[in-house]
């Protein structure tokens, strides 16, 4: 064999120029402040982290009310009551859900109750209509209930004054219906990170058109757009920018003033037309870096004025593994979250993989649950621009920079591509 097959750009740079996946991370993560909170509605407080500790004002349920369609009835009167020997009572009036004018229940009745409606004045349980007669006149009653029975409590839920979430915590539809139950239209929360997409590259062109002779497709921008917003994020996009240095400057110059983060994609390598450091350098400050992975070794982190900027490889693999690894970071730390990465299980993989020495590897896998634990099975060619290998992808397993070759049957780590 020659010497120089499979020599590619990976197996021409050296160990020692190459930044760590910790390195560069925190390099990013260093970079961000949380932004000022906001008082947000309650209705768009979902997955946001609140800034303050939100106590309760308000009692709930704020009445005693009716656990059950039934009978509001005096325990005390149905003492005797059995299946051989029913107690007999007269029903007085009818309460529903959201009464206010409540008929008194007297000694020997019983009023017709719903679920939610106030108990009644007098009456100190409800018998489930199930276990009666059923009556609308008389009603017949075949067991003694005991005092409280069916009746929920003021307080029982939430009192003044209670801690209904602490400060950090992300807002989950359980907690906005806390929020609402207990009168909290407004929230002090983190508001979602503003994060401009830029795609560039002379080939690109809109998804919607035509590609010429030599020209692509921009699936980054998409990609990157749908990422971000599924990570929380607000996405802008700046469209295509093409490999022209005032066409660069200009598409930063017009989006910063909207940009919590600004995360670009292409001409961050080697190649002639590769001039985002040299921008981003010339508008603020820059660190190109290749940093020890596979896919995704040519990354960028810089900042223009306050504004952190993020530079992905243009392969669209390498963009979405890069924005697993140093963006989705990125922007929960934006949102205030402490949770910044996504979860990992550990799996065994049915196939052999390989991994280049002193590069960690990040190889799509699906996965199933079996007997066991999870099994990781790779999707397909690991070539860095097989868009349709994404897709199909549970999960990126990590092969650590030491290992160039994990067996069948041998054990990997699995950072989940869906948080559970
Ligand atoms: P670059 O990082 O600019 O050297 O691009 C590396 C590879 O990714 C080339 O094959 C590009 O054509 C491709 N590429 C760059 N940007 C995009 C994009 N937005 N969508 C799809 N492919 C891209
Ligand atoms: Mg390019």
């Amino acid at each position: 064999m020659s010497g120089f097959v499979g020599l590619g750009r990976a197996e021409v740079t050296l160990p020692e120029e190459l930044t760590s996946v910790e390195d560069h991370l925190a390099g990013i993560l260093d970079s961000l402040s949380t932004a000022e909170a906001i008082d947000q509605r309650l209705a768009d407080a979902l997955g946001l982290v609140l800034a303050e500790n939100v106590h309760c004002r308000v009692t709930v349920p704020d009445f005693a009310n009716a656990a059950m369609d039934g009978y509001a009835v005096i325990a005390a009167d149905l003492e005797r009551a059995t299946e051989a020997r029913p107690v007999h009572l007269a029903v007085s009036g009818e309460v529903l859900a959201g009464t206010g004018e409540l008929p008194t229940v007297h000694r020997g009745r019983a009023v017709r109750i719903m679920t939610g409606a106030p108990l009644p004045p007098g009456a100190d349980a409800v018998v489930p209509v199930e276990t009666t007669s059923g009556g609308r006149a008389q009603v017949a009653f075949h067991r003694a209930p005991r005092p409280g029975d069916n009746v929920r409590q003021p307080g029982e839920d939430l009192v003044p004054g209670q801690l209904l979430m602490t400060l950090g915590r992300r807002v989950g539809p359980a907690d906005v219906a806390l929020l609402a139950a207990s009168g909290t239209v407004r929230v002090r929360c983190i508001p979602p990170p503003r994060v401009v997409v830029m795609s560039t590259g002379d080939e690109l062109v809109r998804p919607d058109r035509e590609p010429g002779p030599g020209r692509i497709r921009d699936a980054n921008g998409p990609m990157l757009s749908a990422l971000v917003l599924q990570a929380g994020g607000v996405p802008f996009t700046t469209g295509i920018v093409p490999d022209d240095r005032k066409a660069l400057m200009h598409a930063f110059d017009t989006n910063l003033g909207h940009a919590d983060l600004f995360v670009c994609t292409g001409g961050a390598s080697a190649g002639t037309r590769d001039l985002l450091p040299d921008v981003i350098a010339a508008l603020g400050e820059v660190h190109p870096t290749k940093v020890a992975m596979k896919p995704g070794m040519p990354q960028i982190r810089g900042r223009i004025g306050q504004t952190p900027v993020i530079g992905l490889p243009g392969n669209p693999v390498s963009a979405f593994v890069s924005f697993e690894v140093f963006v989705r970071p990125a922007i929960r730390k934006l949102q205030g979250r402490r949770d910044v990465h996504r979860p990992v299980v550990r799996a065994v993989t049915t196939e052999k993989l390989r991994s280049p020495a002193h590069k960690r590897s990040y190889l799509r896998v699906r996965l199933a649950r079996e007997t066991g634990g999870w099994r990781a099975t790779p999707t397909g060619g690991q070539g860095s621009h097989l868009i349709s290998s994404i897709a199909q992808a549970d999960g990126l397993a990590v092969v650590p920079e030491t290992v160039t070759e994990v067996p069948a049957g041998g054990q990997v780590a699995v950072q989940l591509l869906v948080d559970p």
